[in-house]
């Protein structure tokens, strides 16, 4: 049993949250002259937002905890994963004495927001082929480690973590909690964590509704742990910090999972149809197996290619100074005619004169208005 009070900063143990006018009074009718909000409506054009959201996003873990198959207490909800991502660490790691340990190359915010809270990372590699080196984590834990950071599958390899070292590290590090970042799990068969989170209380799995489910612009996270733990989580969070267009868009995306479904099948037969048209490259010497819905790319001269394809427009993530990620690209896996319009930029780098009568931008327009992502 993890204890708590061990686990927590005191102070946040101890703290009275803010309690708002949709904490005091939770019913849906009445004349609302409680919240010091606009009667008459919103200066926006069109829609009506003049009211605050439900603080507690109720409707949402309803129905998300039908199809994860949780308790819907054991549900919260951020503005992306990055706000779950940034209350762990706030509501456990004491500034300048507490530490979290990560296994690179994965995901920046990890470190990124211990950083922000003056707390101490750890850094345990993972092993060359992308797995969690056990023995070594197990050595590097301390008293003061509050939280293991574990992406599976992983950013930026793509593969899944082995289930065997996330049992492990579960098991010895009981008064840690372990955090399961889920992010890619749709594209993956794998089952879910979820499944063993009332057979290991410091368990936290983190998913996300900004890649299968196609919503990274309304920004929303899923958090799933104990239910002492989310009562912990809800009360360091602002008020109101999912919108209302935002839950109301999230519900409405919940009775179309079959959509997602569809897009992830759509991906994956793209993901194999990019694997194997980067196979017939010279200038790719490996391309890593992905469970997710990118590919971490080997080339001969990495820099170069990031180089020419951002002259061409086509804009992929360098990580070739990432540690285990030398001369490595990580590509998106887009739609067929975005697909195709790479490896054309690709195919004119490797033989500029043999392809250059090949017309440019083959097939549909890509979807995007603005091809950017920080992910
Ligand atoms: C994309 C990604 C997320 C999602 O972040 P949001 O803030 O929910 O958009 C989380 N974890 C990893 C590893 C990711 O790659």
């Amino acid at each position: 049993m993890i204890a708590l009070n061990q686990l927590l900063r005191p102070h946040i143990l101890s703290l009275t949250p803010y309690s708002s006018a949709r904490d005091e009074y939770t019913g849906s009718v009445g004349i609302f002259l409680d919240a010091n909000e606009n009667p008459f409506g919103s200066a926006s054009g069109s829609g009506n937002y003049s009211r605050y959201p439900d603080p507690h996003q109720g409707a949402i873990k309803q129905r998300l905890a039908g199809i994860k198959g949780v308790r819907p207490g054991q549900i919260f909800l951020g503005n992306g994963s990055d706000e779950p991502i940034d209350l762990l660490v706030r509501a456990t790691c004491r500034p300048g004495q507490d530490s979290i340990l990560i296994m690179p190359p994965t995901y920046g915010m990890y470190e990124v927001s211990a950083g922000i809270n003056d707390v101490n990372v750890i850094k345990v590699p993972l092993t060359p082929d992308f797995q969690v080196d056990t023995d070594r984590v197990l050595a590097a834990i301390t008293e003061n480690t509050k939280l293991i950071w574990l992406c599976s599958p992983n950013n930026p390899s793509g593969n899944r973590l082995q289930d065997q070292a996330i049992h492990t590290i579960l098991e010895a590090a009981d008064q840690s909690l372990v955090i399961v970042d889920e992010a890619y799990i749709d594209f993956s068969d794998a089952p879910s964590w979820t499944t063993q989170l009332d057979r290991y209380p410091n368990l936290v799995v983190l998913q996300t509704f900004s890649k299968a489910w196609g919503l990274a612009a309304l920004r929303l996270g899923m958090c799933f742990a104990s239910e002492e733990l989310i009562h912990v989580l809800n009360k360091i969070k602002p008020p109101y910090n999912i919108s209302a267009p935002t839950q109301t868009l999230a519900l409405e995306a919940l009775d179309h999972e079959t959509d997602k479904n569809e897009f992830v099948q759509r991906i994956l037969a793209e993901r194999t149809w990019l694997t194997n048209a980067l196979q017939t490259l010279p200038s790719v010497r490996l391309i890593h197996p992905s469970d997710a819905n990118f590919l971490l790319v080997q080339f001969d001269d990495a820099p170069g290619t990031f180089t020419h394809l951002i002259d061409q427009q086509v804009i992929v993530r360098d990580r070739s100074k990432v540690v285990l990620c030398e001369g490595c690209l990580r590509i998106t896996v887009g739609t067929r005619a975005e697909n195709e319009q790479l490896m054309h930029v690709l195919r004119h780098k490797d033989a500029p004169v043999a392809s250059a009568d090949l017309p440019l931008g083959t097939g549909e327009e890509a979807q995007r208005p603005e091809a950017v992502s920080n992910a």
